[in-house]
C-alpha cells in the first residue's frame, strides 16, 4: 500500500511542500494529495495591490501540480482527527473524509479582529482575496477627498496605506499605529519611511491603540475619534481554529507547535508549516508569520518527511532572516536588513531600486511555488510505510 501524504492548504507553504514531496519521493510508493479551498494559488503578499485595482496573474493549482504526480482536491477542510488520521472535507461533491499516513498542515492565517468591537461590521481587510476584492470595490466607489484609515503599524499596514495613497492620491489616507511608526526599524529605515509617507501624504496617528471601529470613525483608547469613511484593519492575523480543535499541541494562539523538522511535538505523523505553525528560529525566537518563513519551513518539512520515509539524513537548514522588504507603493520600498533572528541592522536601503528588489522577491516567491518541477527530482524509495517509526522530540 502506498504511503498517503495529505497536505492541507495550498498557500506559499503548503504548495511548496506538495511540489517538493512529489518530486523527491517515488510515485510508486506515495500518494501526495494537496487540499485547498480555492482552485488557484493566491499570492497573498500582494493583496494590498489587489485592493487598489491591480490584477494578478491567474495561477491554477492544477497547472502548478502538472507533471509532479501530486493530486489536487478542491475542498474546504472542516476538521482533522489526529487519532483516526483522517481529515473531514466539504466540497462541490459534498462532505468527504480523507485518510493519511503523514499530514502536512498549512492552512495559513486570517484576519484577527483582536476582539475590537466594530471590526467585523465596519472594517475592510487585505488578509485574503475576498477581503481585498471587497475593499477594491469600496475604494472604487469612493469620491475624492474621502478618508481612509488603515489600522495597524506592522508591515501589512504600512504597505496597505502606501499602496492606497499612491493609487488614490485624491483620498485622505491615514495610518493608526499602536506605538511609534516603524519603531522596530533602524533609524535609517524609520527616516525613509517617514519621508515616503510625507511624499505620499499619509497621516500617521502614533500611540493610537484603536478600541472601537464605528461606521464613520475609529476610536482610540484615549477617546480620540479619527474620522474614517473606510477603515482597513491590518492589526492582526490569527490561525484557523481547526488545529486547536484537535489533540495536537498548539500554542496559546492556536498555532501547531513543531520541532526543528517542522514535525508536531505531540503527533509524529503531523507536520505543520507556514503561518499555522509555531516554529523557532535562531536564539529560539518564534518565526514570524510570513512567506519568508513559510517557504523554507515547507522545504524543511518536505525534506524531513523524505528523510524519515527513505532512511536518509535529516536536513538541518537554519531558519532565519536576512531582511524585511516593505513596499511603499510601486515606486518605492524599504529593505530593512536584519539579523538572523529578525532584529534591525543599521542599513535600510530604500527607493526605486529597493522597489524593484521587493518586486523581484515577491515574483521569486511565487515562481518557486508555481514551478515545483524546478526542484531537483530525487525520487527516493520509501523504506518505512504507515506511521513514522521515529517518535516526536
Ligand atoms: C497584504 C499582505 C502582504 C504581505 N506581505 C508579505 C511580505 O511582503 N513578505 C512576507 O514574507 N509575508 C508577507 N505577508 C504574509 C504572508 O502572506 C503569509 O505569511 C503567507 O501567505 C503565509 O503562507 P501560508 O502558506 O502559511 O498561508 P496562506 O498563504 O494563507 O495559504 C493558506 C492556504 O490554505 C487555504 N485554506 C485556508 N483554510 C482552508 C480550509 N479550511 N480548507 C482548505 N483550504 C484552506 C487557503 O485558501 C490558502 O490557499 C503578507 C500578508 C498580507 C495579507
Amino acid at each position: 500500500m502506498k504511503h498517503r501524504i495529505v497536505i492541507l492548504g495550498a498557500g506559499y507553504a503548503g504548495a511548496s511542500a506538495a511540489g517538493r514531496l512529489a518530486r523527491r519521493l517515488h510515485a510508486d510508493d506515495v500518494d501526495v494529495t494537496l487540499v485547498n479551498a480555492e482552485p488557484d494559488f493566491v499570492e497573498r503578499v500582494r493583496m494590498h495591490q489587489v485592493a487598489t485595482g491591480q490584477d494578478l496573474r491567474h495561477r491554477p493549482l492544477r497547472d502548478l501540480l502538472a507533471g509532479t504526480g501530486a493530486t489536487l482536491r478542491v475542498a474546504r477542510v472542516t476538521a482533522v482527527d489526529v487519532d483516526r488520521r483522517t481529515v473531514a472535507l466539504t466540497g462541490a461533491d459534498g462532505a468527504d473524509e480523507l485518510g493519511y499516513d503523514t499530514l502536512v498542515y498549512a492552512l495559513g492565517s486570517s484576519l484577527d479582529d483582536c476582539g475590537v468591537p466594530g471590526v467585523a461590521e465596519h472594517a475592510y481587510d487585505v488578509a485574503s482575496r475576498p477581503g481585498a476584492l471587497r475593499l477594491r470595490e469600496r475604494l472604487g466607489d469612493l469620491a475624492p477627498g474621502r478618508r481612509v484609515v488603515v489600522v495597524g503599524g506592522g508591515l501589512t499596514g504600512i504597505e496597505t496605506a502606501s499602496e492606497i495613497a499612491e493609487a488614490r492620491g485624491d483620498l485622505d489616507v491615514a495610518l493608526a499605529v499602536r506605538g511609534g511608526l516603524g519603531d522596530w526599524l533602524s533609524p535609517a529605515g524609520r527616516r525613509h519611511l517617514r519621508a515616503a509617507f510625507g511624499r505620499l501624504g499619509v497621516t500617521v496617528h502614533e500611540h493610537a491603540d484603536v478600541e472601537r471601529v464605528g461606521a464613520g470613525e475609529v476610536v482610540t483608547d484615549t477617546g480620540t475619534r479619527i474620522p474614517s469613511d473606510v477603515t482597513v484593519w491590518t492589526a492582526g492575523f490569527t490561525v484557523h481554529p481547526t488545529a486547536a480543535a484537535t489533540a495536537l499541541q498548539v500554542s496559546e494562539r492556536g498555532r501547531i507547535v513543531v520541532d526543528g523538522s517542522m514535525r508536531s511535538v505531540s503527533h509524529p505523523d503531523v507536520y505543520a508549516v507556514g503561518d499555522a505553525a509555531l516554529a523557532h528560529g535562531p536564539l529560539s525566537t518564534p518565526l514570524r508569520m510570513s512567506c519568508a518563513s513559510g517557504i523554507p519551513m515547507a522545504w524543511q518539512a518536505a525534506d524531513s518527511i523524505v528523510a524519515r520515509l527513505t532512511g536518509g539524513k535529516l536536513p538541518n537548514m537554519p531558519l532565519g532572516y536576512v531582511h524585511q522588504c516593505i513596499s511603499l507603493g510601486r515606486n518605492d520600498a524599504l529593505i530593512q536588513l536584519v539579523t538572523a533572528d529578525d532584529r534591525a541592522k543599521p542599513a535600510a536601503p530604500g527607493g526605486r531600486l529597493a522597489a524593484r528588489y521587493k518586486e523581484l522577491v515577491c515574483a521569486g516567491a511565487a515562481f518557486v511555488v508555481a514551478h515545483p518541477l524546478t526542484y531537483p527530482a530525487r525520487r527516493r524509495r520509501v523504506v518505512r510505510q504507515g506511521a513514522p517509526l521515529i517518535p516526536a522530540g
